[in-house]
């Protein structure tokens, strides 16, 4: 049996009591603690909504990226100068689009492995 203060007169109680002795006040023991375990479980659940989320713009990032990267090198060729400057450009910011999807969904698949650990 432990000693607590009550939150409301502040008077040294039992933590086994549902009521403060004193002055009636409900105290917080471990009947009421299904609260936080709820709270707890809520948050898992919006965790698990976030990380899908990041895990679908990680691959729409990948597969984007690759797409842009893989479709601005074989019309390189067929242009002038000028343009190739800009399908290089173009290709520079689908590769660092695909290796930021990458790096996310290595983060997000961590994640969830650390989550489920
Ligand atoms: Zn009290």
């Amino acid at each position: 049996m432990a000693l607590i203060n009550c939150p409301d007169c502040n008077k040294q109680i039992s933590d086994k009591i549902a009521n403060c002795i004193q002055c009636g006040c409900p105290i917080p023991t471990a009947k009421s603690k299904s609260t936080p375990t709820t709270e707890k479980e809520q948050t898992i659940q919006q965790t698990s909504k976030k990380l899908k989320m990041r895990m679908l713009i990680a691959v729409l990032l990948m597969i984007g990226g690759c797409a842009g990267s893989m479709g601005s090198v074989s019309l390189m060729g067929n242009s002038n100068g000028e343009l190739n400057m800009g399908i290089a450009y173009f290709s520079t910011i689908c590769s660092i689009a695909f290796v930021t999807g990458a790096v996310l969904w290595i983060v997000v698949k961590f994640k969830v492995w650390w989550h489920h650990k």
